[in-house]
C-alpha cells in the first residue's frame, strides 16, 4: 500500500485511475483544480481536494507524505480545443514543473507524466497510411505547436530530474484515450465521443446527417481506458525511464469510426464533411514493439468492444439531457 497522489483526479483518465488505485489498496490523494461537483467520478475512499496546482505552493502541500505523483493534469481538450488555445495547453508547463520541483523536496519516489502522441514530429504523420510511431520518431523536433511542445518540453524536465537529482520519473505517451466518464461536449471532447454523441443525438432526432471534421479519411488508433490504467500502473511499476508509447495499434480512419458506431447505435447516418475544421495530422498509429518487448503487454482491448461502452455511456447523457 503505498501514499498516491494523483493530480487531475477529476478529470477523466485520472478519476478511472483513482478507482483502481483505491482497489488495490492504496491511500489516495487526489487533486483537481475544478469545483468537485465537475469531477467525472468521485470517491469517497479518498482524499479529494480542489487546487490550483499550477502554483508552487499547492505542490508542496499536495506532494507532503506522498510517496508516488501521477501527473495527468492538463489544460487540454481535442483537437478543436488545443488548435485554438496554444497557450493555455503551454501553461500546463507551470503544473509539471511545479509538481518535480515539489516532488523532489519533499522526497517523491516515483514520478510519472502523462505525455502524448502529439509530441511526434509532423512529418512522419503526413499521410493516411503512415508507419506506426515509435518512440524515437519524437527527434527531430516538429511536435503538435502548444500542446504537443509542452508535453515534449515536460518529458525533458521528467529526464533531467532523474538524471540530476535521482527522482524516478516514467513517462507514457498516450494515444486518443476513450472510454465512459470522459468529456462528451463542451468543446474539449475529443473524435470518439464528439461522434458517439452525434450519432447518438441524431439517432433521437427526425435529422439523421452529421458533420465530420475534415474528409473522414485522416486515420488514428485510439486506446480504451481500461488498456490506458493498466498500462500506466505497469510502467509506474517497472524500471523504464524512457518516454513509452501506451497506445492500441489498431489504426481506422474517422469514416470506419462512424460505421463502427452507427452498428453499435442501430442507425445509418448521413455524413456531412467540413473540410475547414480543425482535423490535426493525417495518419498516426501507434508502434508498440518497445512496450511489447519491455513489459511483455500491449492495450489489447478493440475499437469495438470500447466503442460499445462509450456510446451507451454517451447515449445516455445524450438522452437525460434531451430529457428523455
Ligand atoms: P481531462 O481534461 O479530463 O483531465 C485533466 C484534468 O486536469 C482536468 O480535470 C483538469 O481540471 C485538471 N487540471 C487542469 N489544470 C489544472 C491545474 N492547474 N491544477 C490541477 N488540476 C488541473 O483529460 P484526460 O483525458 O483525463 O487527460 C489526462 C492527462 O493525459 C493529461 O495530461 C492529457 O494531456 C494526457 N493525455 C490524454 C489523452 C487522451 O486522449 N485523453 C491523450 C494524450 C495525453
Amino acid at each position: 500500500m503505498s501514499r498516491i497522489l494523483v493530480a487531475g483526479g477529476g478529470g477523466f483518465i485520472g478519476g478511472w485511475l483513482v478507482k483502481e488505485l483505491l482497489s488495490q489498496g492504496n491511500q489516495v490523494f487526489a487533486v483537481d483544480v475544478k469545483p468537485m461537483s465537475d469531477w467525472s467520478q468521485v470517491f469517497s475512499e479518498a482524499t479529494n481536494s480542489v487546487r490550483d496546482l499550477s502554483n508552487l505552493e499547492n505542490c508542496f502541500k499536495s506532494t507532503t507524505g506522498i510517496e508516488e505523483v501521477y501527473n495527468l493534469a492538463a489544460d487540454m481538450g481535442g483537437m478543436g480545443f488545443i488548435e485554438n488555445n496554444k497557450a493555455a495547453c503551454m501553461l500546463s508547463v507551470l503544473i509539471n514543473t511545479h509538481l518535480l520541483m515539489a516532488s523532489k523536496e519533499n522526497g517523491v519516489s516515483k514520478y510519472f507524466f502523462a505525455s502524448s502522441a502529439c509530441v511526434y514530429n509532423a512529418s512522419k504523420q503526413n499521410q493516411t497510411n503512415i508507419d506506426p510511431l515509435r518512440e524515437e520518431d519524437a527527434y527531430p523536433a516538429m511536435p503538435e505547436d502548444g500542446y504537443g511542445w509542452e508535453k515534449l518540453f515536460s518529458e525533458r524536465m521528467c529526464r533531467h530530474f532523474y538524471e540530476d537529482y535521482g527522482l524516478e520519473t516514467r513517462v507514457a505517451r498516450y494515444h486518443n484515450v476513450y472510454g465512459p466518464n470522459g468529456t462528451w461536449d463542451g468543446g474539449r471532447e475529443k473524435a470518439p465521443a464528439a461522434l458517439c454523441r452525434k450519432v447518438a443525438n441524431a439517432k433521437a432526432s427526425t435529422d439523421k446527417s452529421i458533420e465530420i471534421w475534415g474528409d473522414g479519411e485522416q486515420t488514428r488508433s485510439f486506446t480504451y481506458i481500461e488498456d490506458c490504467i493498466e498500462g500506466s500502473i505497469m510502467l509506474m511499476n517497472s524500471d523504464i525511464r524512457e518516454p513509452l508509447n501506451i497506445g492500441s495499434s489498431e489504426m481506422v480512419s474517422i469514416n470506419s469510426m462512424v460505421e463502427i458506431i452507427e452498428s453499435i447505435a442501430g442507425v445509418k447516418i448521413t455524413r456531412n464533411y467540413n473540410l475547414e475544421a480543425p482535423k490535426g495530422v493525417r495518419g498516426r498509429n501507434s508502434d508498440n514493439t518497445r512496450i511489447q518487448n519491455l513489459l511483455n503487454w500491449q492495450p489489447s482491448i478493440s475499437l469495438s468492444t470500447g466503442l460499445s461502452a462509450t456510446y451507451k455511456w454517451i447515449e445516455e447523457q445524450v438522452n437525460s439531457n434531451n430529457g428523455n
